[in-house]
């Protein structure tokens, strides 16, 4: 059984690999369509009457006390242009991991426990806790900066905050450690020609 599922975004374009249960629960909850090889979408119910009278598929079924279904090859997003929880979350981990771990003020690497979580504009002038004004900070240098703005610390951002993007590109043709399989190449061939450049 394969485990993998092509998804697709609303213009059909390749955008993730991921495991069928939540591909399978991304249609169920009706925010996500099965394709077909012909191109032809199915929600839930249909998929599930279509299973039905499927005598085998290439990727296996689920069954269920009361039914069976298909596991899909591709499915297609009806609303997002990624998948719903895909932007990356507000976590600490995740910003650790965004800046690789460095002080954004020394630019030094730091094992996490050196690291804090640091407020660019601090909380007491009305800084907010987001991406745009979060960054990881090593001790010494939290210490230093204080309850400042960074210019009254005489201190300078190395490494300026940002928020981290999700790169169809990269999500599909590098962190993808599996084959693309031949019934997703159409798919994934778009994003070739239709991706926006960088540098
Ligand atoms: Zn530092």
């Amino acid at each position: 059984m394969s485990s993998e599922v092509l998804v697709l975004n609303r213009n059909f374009y390749a955008i993730q690999v991921t495991h069928w249960k939540r591909a399978l629960c991304l249609v169920y909850l009706n925010h996500a369509f099965v394709v077909d090889q012909e191109y032809k979408t199915y929600d839930f119910e249909d998929w599930k009457d279509l299973s039905r009278a499927m005598m085998e598929n290439s990727a296996g079924f689920v069954y269920t006390p009361t039914f069976k279904i298909a596991i899909p090859e591709v499915i297609a997003l009806r609303v997002f242009d990624q998948l719903p929880k895909s932007e990356v979350t507000f976590t600490r981990r995740n910003i650790y991991e965004h800046y690789h771990h460095h002080c954004c003020y020394c630019g030094k690497k730091f094992p996490t426990s050196d690291l804090n979580l640091e407020h660019i504009v601090p909380r007491s002038r009305g800084g907010k806790t987001d991406w745009d004004n979060i960054v990881t900070s090593c001790i010494s240098c939290n210490l230093r900066k204080g309850d400042r703005l960074p210019q009254e610390a005489g201190m300078k951002l190395l490494i300026q905050p940002s928020k981290p993007k999700w790169h169809a590109k990269r999500a599909i043709l590098l962190r993808s450690p599996i084959p693309l399989r031949a019934s997703w190449q159409r798919f994934v061939d778009n994003i070739y020609w239709d991706s926006q450049l960088e540098e």
